[in-house]
């Protein structure tokens, strides 16, 4: 760097898997700062020793007490410090939040230095609607709450995406299938590597294919909206009818289009005819 960095937080994004991702800015602000906050100083090493540099690392998560915090805070007040994590964006389901939080209440100056986030690659890749999506992060690993959690998102008009672990793939495509019907999902797998894929299909083709080929390596779940892929009229019958089980007519057909996107009024007459 020609010019010594002015003090602050530097929010620095690096690869999620490929080192020739990090940024020329990036790059040169980790060899800059006078330290760089990371999760974990083994894996931050190895990309520094990749650019080259020797920057001081200091360990620090959101966990971190408030005297780690409050260091990392007080060397960006007299210094430029780097935030990092291990991989992608910090921030973005990674720590970092409360440092920043910390450093604009305390009128540190904070800047970000954009790069890699998964969730943005696997919208890239995977052919859905990409003008509205919602990030929700990791769904929780217990059955109930993920699908309580999917429950909760099946009404959004977005793309979701979300953030997932290989052992974990075939229940989240389970719960999809019950809880989010007609969904087209796509598997953005190891993206950035070398075996980098992004499989796309019905959640039961998705099964299927995973239960075949034991899924490896970290996931993108990325889900179309509703209405995006069409409900056939048999699928929507069986969904009425299962509704209709336990709510009167107008709320089965409520709750089918919430799920399914189709008009409500065209569900609630159907919906009549097979109570
Ligand atoms: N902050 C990171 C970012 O911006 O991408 C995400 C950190 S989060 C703790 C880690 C999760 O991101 C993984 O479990 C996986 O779901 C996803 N992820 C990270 N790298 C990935 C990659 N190369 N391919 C697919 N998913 C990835």
């Amino acid at each position: 760097m020609d010019q010594a960095l002015e003090p602050g937080l530097y929010i620095v994004a690096t690869p999620i898997g490929n080192l020739g991702d990090i940024s020329q800015r990036g790059g040169t602000v980790l060899g800059a700062v006078a330290a760089v906050a990371c999760e974990d100083t083994r894996v931050t090493g190895k990309l520094l020793q990749h650019l080259g540099v020797k920057t001081r690392l200091i360990r620090y998560d959101d966990h971190a007490s408030d005297e780690t915090r409050d260091f990392v805070l007080g060397l960006a007040r007299e210094s430029a410090v780097a935030l990092v994590s291990d991989a992608g964006t910090p921030l973005i389901s990674d720590p970092g939040y409360k440092l920043v939080r910390g450093a604009r209440e305390q009128g540190i100056a904070v800047t970000s230095i954009p790069g890699p986030s998964a969730a943005i690659v696997a919208l890239t890749l995977a052919g859905l609607p990409s003008d509205r999506f919602l990030f929700a992060g990791f769904l929780p690993s217990k059955a109930k709450a993920r699908a309580d959690a999917l429950s909760e998102l099946a009404g959004i008009k977005a793309t979701l995406v979300f953030y997932e672990t290989a052992p974990r793939l075939i229940d989240s495509l389970a719960a999809i299938i019950e809880i989010l019907p007609g969904r087209e999902v796509a598997v953005a797998r190891e993206l950035t590597k070398l075996y980098e894929e992004c499989r796309s299909g019905t959640p039961t083709e998705l099964i299927a294919h995973y239960t075949a080929h034991s899924p490896r390596g970290e996931i993108v779940l990325v889900i179309a909206p509703p209405g995006e892929v069409e409900t056939s009229a048999e699928d929507a019958d069986l969904l009425l009818r299962e509704a209709l089980a336990t709510l009167k007519p107008s709320q089965a057909a409520a709750e089918v289009a919430r799920t399914t996107g189709l008009d409500r009024k065209t569900l609630y007459a159907r919906a009549m005819e097979l109570k």
